[in-house]
């Protein structure tokens, strides 16, 4: 690991002590790394500021500081034992990229937003206090295989998926496991997993799609018992509007309280894609299908884009295993700082 940068995420990573990454929001250990990148920011020559909530921002006034002003950055705390790029590598990014750039037309910012994981608390609270920039960029690790599966070193996110979250009770008849003839019962797990198949099936049907049963309870959940009820979660998630109606749709699933997808672009996804371009490399979009900051912002009108770098380990994420290579760390900040150069000199 040679570069600054890498040292850096090895510095974030290593508080705590491991095994993996254990920064919840607001903790001791996410204040110490938000301490950890002040004192680079100092470095950098930044004008550093903590907002009410916590959330960091290091500024680099333009020449013309009246303009909206260009910020990149993403998130320092993380999942317990999670992994060493989630987060840390798009405020890291953004530090060198604007450590790089220097002074340009519009005020360039990085910033740390506290306590994404648990539903981006900080930027939300930054949304509902005001002072936002014009554009917003946060490169990323994927957080799954995509990019690896399309050979191709970094992608442009185009939107946060929406999703909605739900449950369903499947009935049958408890009784006897030894006494009950095979054609006589009713056994509601056994209508559970023909249900968890179809909805694979419905979002399978759907191209960009999801869906997940993660929690299943069984009753009375005895050994020698055959299942009398069911209660299943749905986790259903889709890239637009139209089709996250068509999932909820087949699934079943009431689309009153989803959270509707949103949409990535405008000129901070331009500046990312003439970038990738640039270098000869394929403009892949794809839609994250996790939250992030970006989505926040993105709803309160900041102009907003994604730059997600390729994950290794068959894009596992909220892991030690999580990595992606020097290589492609070192691409994604050259691409983050030309369309950070872009965004800032227009
Ligand atoms: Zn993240």
């Amino acid at each position: 690991m040679g570069s600054v940068l890498e040292r850096r995420l090895d510095a974030i990573y290593a508080i705590g002590g491991g095994p993996g990454a254990n920064r919840p929001g607001y903790s001791a250990a996410e204040d110490e790394a938000h301490r950890l990148v002040t004192g680079w920011m100092h470095e950098a020559g930044l004008e550093v500021e903590v907002d009410p909530n916590g959330n960091l921002v290091g500024r680099r006034t333009g020449l013309e500081p009246g303009l909206p002003e260009v910020w990149s950055g993403s998130h320092l705390d993380s999942v317990p034992r999670g992994g060493r790029f989630d987060g840390p590598l798009g405020v890291l990014g953004a530090l060198e990229a604007i450590d790089r750039l220097g002074r340009r037309r519009r005020t360039l910012g990085v910033v740390a937003f506290r306590d994404e994981e648990r539903g981006c608390a900080g930027s939300h609270a930054r949304v509902a206090r005001g002072g936002l920039p014009g554009a917003w960029v946060e490169l990323h690790h994927e957080q799954g295989p995509r990019l690896a599966l399309a050979g191709a070193p970094l992608g442009v996110v185009t939107a946060i998926v929406g999703y909605k979250r739900a449950e369903r009770v499947l009935e049958g008849r408890a009784g006897h496991a030894g006494t009950t003839p095979m054609d006589a019962r009713d056994d509601a797990l056994v209508r559970a997993a023909a249900e968890i198949l179809r909805i694979r099936d419905v979002a399978r049907g759907i191209d960009g799609a999801v869906a997940t049963v993660g929690c299943l309870e069984v009753e009375p959940g005895g050994v020698n018992v055959i299942p009398g009820r069911v209660r299943l979660t749905i986790d259903a998630r889709a890239p637009d509007d139209e089709r996250l109606a068509r999932l909820l749709d087949g699934l079943g699933i009431d689309p009153a309280g989803a959270v509707p997808p949103t949409s990535l672009g405008g000129p901070p996804a331009d500046a990312l894609r003439a970038a990738v371009a640039e270098r000869g490399l394929p403009v892949v979009e794809l839609a994250s299908g996790a939250g992030h900051d970006a989505g926040v912002l993105a709803r309160a009108g900041v102009t907003s884009a994604m730059l997600f770098v390729r994950a290794q380990n068959a894009g596992v994420s909220h892991s030690p295993d999580e990595l992606s290579s020097p290589e492609d760390v070192a691409l994604a900040v050259d691409v983050l700082t030309d369309a950070l150069d872009r965004l800032a000199s227009s």
